[in-house]
């Protein structure tokens, strides 16, 4: 396969260094758009999303061809956690009052399936992307917070979701960190290997009959009476219907829809090599965790060796060493005895978020199809998503689908949201530590 940077977006289109990348499952074959071609329906974007989109198309019978401007699982969904978080932030009630009674409990159904209904999908095609399902932790990180993930708690198990509250003395049992008085455990919870999950995700489409191109970056989307017509360099494919899958990475080839989402940068760092003996209490089941900083601390173990660990990034691609010394200072507060631990990889790149904190479909023109903004949840979501692309496609009503299809909302003052996105992390980041801070000293009297 070929790599090369592209000038003129200044995106990388190499796949950053990370841990997932030095691991995964080797790329599937996919090939160079080197003529006109036709299909059924054009994806772009080759990440979950888009990948799991062609598989149930051309399992349907469609002639489905991906346009992908790097390879796939070039985007987020190669660099992610690989949590498995089958949870919205918000509670179900708030799902209801955003997306109305009709859609609201379809869509508390389908996230509080999305894990099982990606474990699944990687079970039915024998995806082999280190799939595990030994649910998710999220913990307290300050008192006020033990209340939200209560009402969290209450709330989605009654909708259905199965979840158990941790005391601080479990917490230390199960996850081996003394930072945290309480937490919950979101049993469907799990994690993949993700970029080895997108790959796989790309085979089992191409073992359907999809066409896979990389290296191809649409550049111009053109309705031509009953057709669509996605220009990429010299060559371009025609198509019925158009499925828009670029998250984060959306620019715009459509306008205004890169107004509708602020891409946020997540990083990662993975550590060295370590003894077995040193994590063996670290997250003893294999279970995930994620914090409810509003600058998210998120954090795994892989292979029984390594601790991968996240939150906010600078850059958008190869973690600098800002990024590195943030890593570090995070994995220092949640396991000190992992303080002094070598990170040996750090990566990042974009998630999508939507002010009212729910995933996006819209349908801004007959037979143009787009799905986005999974506010860090996309692993589970962007699976599910993928799906109802595909079943619109293959013409299930816009009424009958498990998201509500809703016109374009523009951010206001979308122009500064770099300046922006600075401000509120620095501020919100402020914010954890100084509740963090209170927490303690209010408990130690
Ligand atoms: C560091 C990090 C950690 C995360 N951790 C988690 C986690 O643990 N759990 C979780 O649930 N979610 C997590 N997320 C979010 C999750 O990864 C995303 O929600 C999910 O991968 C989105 O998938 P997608 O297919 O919609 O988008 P992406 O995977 O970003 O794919 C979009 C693709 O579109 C392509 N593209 C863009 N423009 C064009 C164009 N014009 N032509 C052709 N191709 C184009 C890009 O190259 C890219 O490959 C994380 C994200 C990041 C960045």
């Amino acid at each position: 396969m070929d790599h090369h940077g592209n000038g003129e977006t200044g995106l990388e289109l190499r796949l950053p260094p990370s841990l997932w990348a030095a691991t995964a499952r080797p790329a599937p074959r996919t090939a160079k758009l080197d003529s006109d071609i036709e299909a059924d329906v054009v994806v772009i974007g080759g990440g979950f999303t888009g990948l799991r989109a062609a598989l149930e198309l051309a399992e349907g019978g469609v002639a489905v061809a991906v346009c992908e401007a790097g390879e796939p699982g070039w985007g987020a969904s190669g660099r992610n956690g690989g949590q498995v978080n089958p949870l919205f932030n918000i509670l179900p009630e708030e799902v209801i009052r955003c997306v109305g009674p009709v859609f609201g409990p379809r869509l508390i159904r389908a996230v509080i399936e999305s894990a099982d209904e990606l474990f699944g999908l990687v079970r039915r095609h024998r995806m082999v992307c280190e799939a595990e399902q030994k649910g998710w932790i999220q913990a307290a990180h300050c008192r006020p917070a033990i209340g939200v993930i209560d009402r969290r708690r209450r709330g989605w198990s009654q909708a259905g979701a199965d979840i158990v509250a941790l005391g601080k003395r479990e917490l230390r049992e199960r996850a081996g960190t003394a930072a945290y008085d309480a937490g919950i455990l979101v049993k469907r919870g799990g994690s993949v290997q993700p970029l080895s999950y997108a790959r796989e995700l790309a085979a089992a489409a191409l073992g359907a009959g999809a066409r896979i191109y990389h290296g191809a970056r649409a550049e111009l989307l053109r309705q031509e009476r009953t057709c669509w017509h996605v220009r990429c360099g010299k060559f371009g494919v025609r198509a019925k219907f158009v499925l828009l899958c670029t998250n984060g990475y959306t620019d715009g080839l459509w306008p205004g829809l890169e107004e509708t989402i602020v891409p946020l940068i997540s990083a990662q760092a993975a550590t060295e090599i370590l003894p077995e003996s040193t994590l063996a209490e670290i997250l003893v089941n294999r279970e995930t965790l994620a914090d409810t900083r509003r600058v998210v601390f998120y954090t795994r173990k892989v292979d029984r060796c390594r601790l991968v660990f996240g939150s906010r990034g600078n850059s958008d691609f190869a973690g600098g060493a800002a990024d590195i010394a943030r890593m570090r200072a995070g994995i220092a507060r949640v396991f000190p005895q992992l303080a002094s631990a070598r990170m040996e990889f750090c990566w990042s790149g974009r998630i999508a978020y939507t002010p009212d904190h729910l995933p996006h479909l819209h349908e801004p023109a007959p037979g143009l199809l787009i799905g986005l903004g999974y506010n860090g949840r996309g692993v589970a979501m962007s699976t599910v998503m993928g799906r109802v692309l595909a079943e619109r496609a293959l013409g299930k009503p816009a009424e009958e689908l498990t998201f509500p299809t809703t016109p374009l909302r523009r951010i206001p003052l979308h122009r500064f949201r770099r300046l922006g996105v600075r401000i509120a992390t620095g501020w919100f980041g402020l914010r954890d530590e100084l509740d963090r801070r209170i927490s303690t000293l209010l408990h130690r009297r």
